[in-house]
């Protein structure tokens, strides 16, 4: 008997990301981000108030997630929800970051209470989550992710998957679109776990 398979995202679902990259950036590197945009590349300036090159901003996240992972806190709620849900259910964290920073990703969500198997991935996750369905059978599965391209492709490769758009962080709320592809929008993990376990239930609002 196959038990249901939850997919999660990390970065601004699990663990905060906007304030300790932030805060990265001006201390490792002297450079302010500007939460205005959706956009993070074009809203990393100088001291001179200039925008960095876009070319910079993949080495800027290499360099944050090298040294800076263990400075990213959990979400309040998400080690709760996900050891709740972790009873009934597989859970998989499905996370965009090179393979050797999901081995580091993995031991710092152990620490904080989240020891769940991490998949390093680059691009759409719909791709990834067919995968993760061909491995482990579930018997249903729910997607949680902060960005709304990911459901999109997630309804284009695996349609019957629940999606969840939740944006767990308060200074991103308002620059985040609405994912349209998703099936329902939740910020708060205690509200998400009651919503997820209704879905698993077969009686979701
Ligand atoms: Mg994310």
């Amino acid at each position: 008997m196959t038990r249901p398979l939850i997919i999660s995202d990390c970065d601004g679902v699990l663990l905060d990301f906007a304030d300790p990259f932030t805060a990265y950036l001006a201390s490792e590197h002297g450079l302010t981000l500007s939460l205005t945009s959706f956009a993070l590349a074009g809203n990393i300036r100088d001291a001179n108030g200039e925008a960095i090159a876009p070319e910079r901003f993949p080495a800027l996240l290499d360099g944050f997630f090298t040294t800076h992972m263990p400075t990213q806190t959990p979400v309040a709620g998400a080690a709760a929800a996900l050891a709740t849900l972790a009873r009934d259910c597989d859970v998989v964290i499905l996370t965009n970051i090179a393979d050797h920073h999901a081995a580091v990703r993995t031991g710092e969500l152990a620490r904080v209470g989240m020891p769940y198997r991490v998949y390093g991935n680059n691009g759409p996750k719909g791709g990834p989550i067919k995968a993760l369905l061909d491995e482990f059978q579930p018997s249903a599965a729910v997607f949680i992710d902060d960005l709304p391209p990911h459901h999109s492709s997630a309804k284009k490769h695996v349609p019957h998957v629940h999606r969840l758009h939740m944006v767990a962080e308060a200074p991103l709320r308002h620059l985040i679109p609405s994912a349209i592809d998703a099936d329902a929008r939740i910020d708060h993990w205690p509200d998400a776990l009651a919503h997820i376990q209704a879905v698993l239930k077969g009686n979701a609002a």
